[in-house]
C-alpha cells in the first residue's frame, strides 16, 4: 500500500490536474489541524536536515518581512481561523535549489526555492507566490487531499510527502513512480483541482492587496512564469507542475485588476533587486554559474538601471567570495557601495557584505565593527561570529542570549551560542545550547541524546548545579515529547 500511495501523492504534487473529484467545500475532514501540524513537523524536520536547506539571515529576514503582512491580512479578512492561526507553524523554509518552486506543506510550513526568489523583479511578484501558497493552507486544500485516503496514518502521510518532495527534485525518479502500478486509478482523486488553484489565486489576490502589495504582482509573475517556461522547458519549473498555469488563471487574475490600470512594469526597488541577486548567487548552481556571475559583474551593461547595476555587482561580489577570491569580491563591493549609499536598506546590505568579507579574510575586528550593534538577526549572528573569531566569546554569548530571549526557536543562534560557550570553557552550557538548536530544528531525539551526555558529564562532577537541574528538566520535557510522537505511529 505505501508504494501505491507514494505514487499517488507524487502525482498530487507533480502532475497537471484531472477533473476535480474532491470533497465539496462544505465537507468535513477527519484530519484535525493538530494532526496536520504534526505531519508538517515531521516533514519540516527532514527539510532542516536536507543539505539544500539554507538559513541565510538576510534572505530569511527579507522573506519573513514579506510574509508577516500577508498573515496579518489573512487574519483581517477572516481567511485564517483563530484555530489554524494558533496551531499551524506559519513558517517559510528556504531551499538552495535553483529550480523555480514554492510549495505548501501540511501544518502551515512553506518551502521556497532560491531559484524562484532569484527570478522575481519585485516584492509584489514574490509576495503573490507566498499569498497563493498561504491561501492553499488557509483553505485547507492539503488537508482535504490527505483526508481522502482513510487507510493511512499521519505518520505514513508524512513519509509519503517526503518521498514526493525527493522525487520532485529528480524528474526520472518521479517518472518511474508514476508509471508504476496502481497509481492511475487514484490520480484523479489526489490532484490539486482547478477549483483549488482558482481559489488560491482569488483569495491570494485579496490577501495580497489587503497587505498593501500591488495586485499586478500576480499578473506579472504569471507572465514571467509563462514566458520563461515556454523558452525553457527543461524541468526547471516544478512550480508549474504543482500549480499548472492555465490561460484561464492568467485571464482571471488580469480581469481582477482595478479598472483602467494598465499592466505596468514593476517599480524599481533597490532592496528587492539586491535580495533577488543574493538568491541567485547563493542558489546551488556550482562553479560555472558563480563564474558567470563574476563575469557579468565585470561587464555591467551601461544602459542598465541603477537597481540592476547594484544587483549585478552584489551577485558578483557574493559569487567571488564563494569562489574564494575575496580581493575580487572587494573590488565589486567598492563599486556597489556608492550606488546604494543614499538608500538605507541598500547601504545596510553593502555594509553587511563588507563585514562578511572581512570575516572571510580573517579580519575579525573589522567584521565586528561593520556588523554594528543593531539587535536584528543578520547583525547579531555576524557580530557573534566575529566576536568569537576575535577572541571575545563572552561578548558573542551576551549578544546571542539577548537575541534568544525573544527568539527561542532560532536554531542557528543556539548553535553559535554553543560555540561561544565552548570557547569560554562552559562545556555543560555549550552542550545544552547545542541540544536547544536541535529542538529548534525539531530533532528531539538528537536533542535528548546531547542532554543525556550532559547529564553524564554533570554526574562525573563537572558541576554547575543550576545548569544541571535545567538539563534534567529539559530531558524530562523531551522524553514526554518523544513519547507523544511515538504514539502517533
Ligand atoms: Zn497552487
Amino acid at each position: 500500500m505505501p508504494r501505491a500511495l507514494l505514487a499517488a501523492l507524487v502525482l498530487a504534487f507533480a502532475w497537471p490536474p484531472a477533473p476535480a473529484q474532491l470533497p465539496s467545500l462544505g465537507d468535513t475532514y477527519d484530519l484535525t489541524p493538530s494532526a496536520e501540524r504534526r505531519i508538517g513537523e515531521r516533514i519540516a524536520r527532514e527539510l532542516y536536515r536536507d543539505p539544500d536547506y539554507i538559513d541565510d539571515p538576510l534572505l530569511g529576514e527579507y522573506v519573513e518581512g514579506l510574509w508577516r503582512p500577508l498573515l496579518a491580512a489573512a487574519r483581517v479578512r477572516g481567511e485564517m481561523t483563530p484555530d489554524l492561526d494558533q496551531r499551524y507553524a506559519w513558517r517559510v523554509l528556504l531551499g538552495r535549489d535553483r529550480t523555480i518552486n514554492a510549495f505548501a506543506l501540511p501544518g502551515g510550513w512553506l518551502g521556497l526555492h532560491l531559484g524562484l526568489v532569484g527570478v522575481t523583479t519585485s516584492r509584489d511578484e514574490l509576495a503573490s507566490v507566498l499569498a497563493h501558497e498561504l491561501s492553499h493552507v488557509t483553505q485547507r486544500h492539503i488537508a482535504r487531499l490527505m483526508a481522502q485516503d482513510k487507510r493511512t496514518t499521519p505518520w505514513v502521510i508524512g513519509a509519503v510527502i517526503l518521498g514526493a518532495l525527493a522525487a520532485s527534485k529528480s524528474p526520472d525518479a518521479a517518472a518511474a513512480l508514476i508509471t508504476g502500478g496502481q497509481a492511475a486509478g487514484i490520480q484523479g482523486q489526489l490532484n490539486f483541482s482547478r477549483d483549488m488553484e482558482r481559489e488560491a489565486d482569488r483569495i491570494g489576490l485579496g490577501v495580497l492587496t489587503q497587505a498593501g502589495y500591488e495586485g499586478q504582482g500576480f499578473v506579472s509573475m504569471f507572465e514571467k512564469l509563462h514566458q520563461s517556461s515556454r523558452l525553457n522547458d527543461n524541468g526547471a519549473f516544478p512550480y508549474l507542475r504543482t500549480h499548472p498555469l492555465t490561460l484561464e488563471r492568467m485571464v482571471d487574475m488580469r480581469s481582477r485588476q482595478p479598472l483602467g490600470e494598465r499592466p505596468s512594469q514593476p517599480k524599481p526597488d533597490l532592496e528587492h533587486a539586491l535580495m533577488a541577486a543574493r538568491a541567485r548567487a547563493l542558489s546551488s548552481g556550482g562553479v560555472e554559474l558563480l563564474q558567470a556571475l563574476v563575469r557579468e559583474a565585470e561587464n555591467v551593461p551601461a544602459q542598465a538601471s541603477s537597481e540592476q547595476k547594484a544587483g549585478i555587482l552584489y551577485a558578483g561580489a557574493i559569487a567571488a567570495m564563494q569562489l574564494r577570491d575575496p580581493a575580487h569580491a572587494r573590488r565589486f563591493l567598492d563599486r556597489l557601495t556608492p550606488l546604494v549609499a543614499a538608500h538605507p536598506a541598500g547601504a545596510r546590505v553593502a555594509r553587511l557584505m563588507s563585514a562578511e568579507l572581512a570575516l572571510a579574510t580573517g579580519d575579525a575586528a573589522r567584521a565586528l565593527s561593520e556588523a554594528g550593534s543593531a539587535a536584528t538577526r543578520p547583525e547579531t549572528l555576524l557580530a557573534a561570529q566575529a566576536a568569537i573569531r576575535a577572541g571575545r566569546p563572552e561578548d558573542a554569548a551576551q549578544r546571542l542570549q539577548t537575541w534568544i530571549a525573544t527568539h527561542p526557536a532560532d536554531g542557528a543562534a543556539w548553535q553559535w551560542l554553543a560555540h561561544a560557550q565552548s570557547a569560554q570553557g562552559l562545556a555543560l552550557r555549550a552542550i545544552r545550547s547545542e541540544a536547544e538548536a536541535r529542538v529548534a530544528w525539531l530533532d528531539y531525539t538528537a536533542a535528548r541524546d546531547r542532554l543525556r551526555a550532559a547529564q553524564e558529564m554533570a554526574r562525573r562532577g563537572n558541576s554547575d548545579h543550576i545548569e544541571a537541574s535545567i538539563i534534567d528538566a529539559r530531558v524530562r520535557a523531551l522524553d514526554s515529547m518523544l513519547r507523544e510522537q511515538a504514539l502517533e505511529r
